[in-house]
C-alpha cells in the first residue's frame, strides 16, 4: 500500500513540475515575442545612397552635394568634376 501511495505522490509531483515547466517557458516566450513584435519598421526607411560622380564613392543623400543634377561626396569634387571612368 505504501508503495502506491509513493507512487501517486510521484506522478502528481512530476505532472505538477511538467505544468509549471511549461507556465514559465509559455511566460518566457511571450516576454521573448514582445521585444520582437515591437516596432522595427519605426526606424524609417533607409536612406537613398548616392553615388559621387567624381571619386565613386557612395553616400546618403543628404550628406551629398548635389550640382548640375549630379552627387558630390564634397564641394571639392562637385569644383573638381566628373573624373574620367577608367
Ligand atoms: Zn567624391
Amino acid at each position: 500500500m505504501g508503495k502506491i501511495l509513493f507512487w501517486t505522490v510521484v506522478i502528481i509531483g512530476v505532472l505538477f513540475i511538467t505544468r509549471l515547466i511549461a507556465h514559465y517557458a509559455a511566460k518566457r516566450q511571450t516576454k521573448i515575442d514582445k521585444p520582437k513584435t515591437g516596432k522595427p519598421e519605426s526606424l524609417g526607411k533607409p536612406e537613398e545612397m548616392v553615388r559621387c560622380a567624381n571619386c565613386g564613392v557612395y553616400m546618403p543623400r543628404s550628406d551629398a552635394v548635389k550640382q548640375n543634377e549630379q552627387f558630390w561626396c564634397s564641394t571639392e569634387h562637385a569644383k573638381a568634376g566628373v573624373k574620367e571612368q577608367r
